[in-house]
């Protein structure tokens, strides 16, 4: 195994290798004194190089060593073991490694640099990780990332244990409502919080399902996943539809089994499942970040809004065109004030036309900017939506029904 000695070093680090020698470092950690020399060496490959150029006999295990107390030699039984043991029953591919330390034992670490002299060290903390991280990748096959793992595993060394963190799956879709009495979140029991009382027939619900939860239904059985959060670019009223292409979405899946998901399969089970309560189209994989991207988007929306009120079609119309010219202004609806703060927003109607009109009835499509309260935005809210269309009409109206028709977002 012994190379020709090549390796090239500073007059400076010759002297630290001098004062680290006879100190009991395995070779591990004084081959790390030199880390960031010698590139593509592992750290016992440095010590060696320059154990050899002092003359100084070759150094081992160090079942004792005053930096990591034979830790590196120990690193491939019981660290890998329990990484691989604590993710057990779980699909990973990628993965990252960390590891908490004695904060003596790193501090003592920094003390010995400054006595060698060295500028050229590598932390025992990113080296075990490193180390660990390779021996992890030969034995299952899997990769070490730094980048969106799979997994993280963190072994704890004062403790001897390894805790794993499984990262969540997410994906993407757009799903269509046509079931009003359907809520777009899992709506927990108002008296109980939850927990389950006469009220909801213990439950925990104030609905008995929602879009998430029959969504969510199939792949919780795929993946086995823990729970799921549903992140969706906005949300329609309980009982509003939504039509169109749908509403996208992001499903994250919470500490999953299973990560290889068969979308097609998906796909087949929710139509089953769903009864034409909810359909989900353009089901693909989706990432973190798309999390927020659809939380903070705020396109624009279109509704199909039936409306009682005895006007002519003439006077509604010319209603409209006032309507379009001018920004509304509108404070938060009393409906809401439980999860919104109540401020006063301005907001515009974009576009709106009647599509039908009979009896005192009449239905209109109208576009709108992200956030606009379309129903307040009709009957005026008594006073907190201003104008609205009740007001500039001069004739109290009430909203029958509404539907999305269309959620604008860029994409697709
Ligand atoms: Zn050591
Ligand atoms: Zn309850």
């Amino acid at each position: 195994m012994t190379e020709p000695i090549t390796f090239d070093i500073p007059e400076a680090a010759r002297a630290t290798g001098q004062r680290a020698a006879d100190r009991g470092l395995c070779s591990e950690c004084f081959g790390r004194l030199f880390g960031r020399l010698g590139h593509g060496l592992t750290n016992p490959e440095r010590a060696r190089r320059v154990t050899d150029l002092l003359g100084h006999p070759p150094l081992g295990e160090a079942p004792e060593c005053p930096v990591c107390g034979g830790l590196f030699g120990r690193l491939s039984t019981p660290w890998v073991d329990r990484v691989v043991r604590a993710a057990e029953g779980v699909e990973w591919h990628r993965f990252t490694c960390g590891s908490r330390w004695d904060p003596e034992r790193l501090a003592r670490e920094e003390s010995l640099w400054i006595e060698f002299g060295t500028e050229w060290g590598e932390s025992a903390r990113s080296a075990f990780n490193r180390e660990l991280g390779k021996k992890v990748e030969a034995v299952t096959g899997a990769a070490g990332v730094t980048d969106r793992p799979d997994v993280v595993f963190l072994a704890d060394l004062p403790v001897g244990r390894v805790e794993l963190t499984v990262l969540p799956v997410y994906v993407r879709g757009r799903y269509r409502k046509l079931d009003r009495t359907l809520p777009q979140t899992r709506w927990p029991c108002r008296r109980c919080q939850g927990r389950g009382c006469d009220t909801c027939g213990g439950t925990g619900k104030t609905y008995p399902t929602s879009v998430e939860e029959i969504i969510a239904g199939p792949f919780l059985r795929a993946t086995g996943a823990e729970g799921t959060r549903f992140h969706g670019m906005g949300r329609e009223d309980i009982d509003a539809r939504m039509l169109g292409r749908g509403r996208p979405f992001v499903l994250e899946l919470v500490r999953p089994r299973v990560r290889t998901i068969d979308l097609a399969r998906m796909q087949t089970e929710l139509a089953a499942e769903a009864a034409g309560r909810v359909e989900v189209l353009e089901l693909r994989p989706s990432e973190a970040p798309e999390v927020v991207r659809v939380k903070e988007a705020t396109p624009e929306k279109s509704y199909r809004v039936g409306v009682v009120g005895v006007v002519p079609v003439a006077k509604v119309n010319e209603g409209l065109e006032l309507a379009l010219r001018q920004a509304i202004a509108q404070r938060t609806p009393t409906r809401v004030a439980h999860r919104r703060s109540d401020r006063v927003r301005t907001r515009r109607v974009v576009s709106a036309r009647v599509v039908e009109a009979a009896d005192g009835r009449f239905t209109l499509d109208i576009r709108t900017e992200a956030g606009t309260y379309v129903k307040e935005w009709v009957e005026g809210d008594g006073g907190r939506t201003e104008p609205s269309l009740s007001s500039l009409l001069g004739v109290p109206l009430k909203v029958e029904f509404l539907d999305v028709l269309e959620v604008h977002d860029t994409e697709g």
